[in-house]
């Protein structure tokens, strides 16, 4: 890739980013509708301090940050454990596949304790 530098005039900066105020706004009305559907974390099913997190990552797939099917809903010590594996520029890809089986295994041992 060419690297050259992109000089940008004050509008254009202006325009950036009242964009990128847009898209953190509507992102902060998204995580709170999808965190008040699924109530608690899709790991471990604790009901506090719920966050969104990006099954595909922002910085990386920025066209599907504010698409509901890409954001599942962690508490905060899975979203940073196991979500992003103890480092916030890192991402787990099989999140989606890891909640469901913790889904399926609490399943299994709620049916074994009836
Ligand atoms: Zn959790
Ligand atoms: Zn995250």
């Amino acid at each position: 890739m060419r690297i050259s530098p992109i000089i940008k005039t004050q509008q254009e900066i202006q325009f950036l980013k009242d964009a990128g105020i847009k898209v953190w706004r509507n992102w902060r009305k998204l995580r709170k509708e999808v965190i008040k559907k699924s109530k608690v974390c899709a790991v471990c099913g604790y009901a506090k301090k719920l966050e969104g997190h990006h099954i595909l990552p922002r910085h990386i797939f920025p066209q599907y940050a504010l698409i509901e099917q890409n954001i599942i809903v962690l508490c905060n010590d899975c979203h940073f454990h196991i979500g992003h594996w103890n480092d916030w520029k890192d991402y787990n890809p099989s999140i989606r596949r890891l909640a469901a089986e913790a889904i399926l295994l609490k399943k299994v041992h709620e049916e074994e304790l009836k």
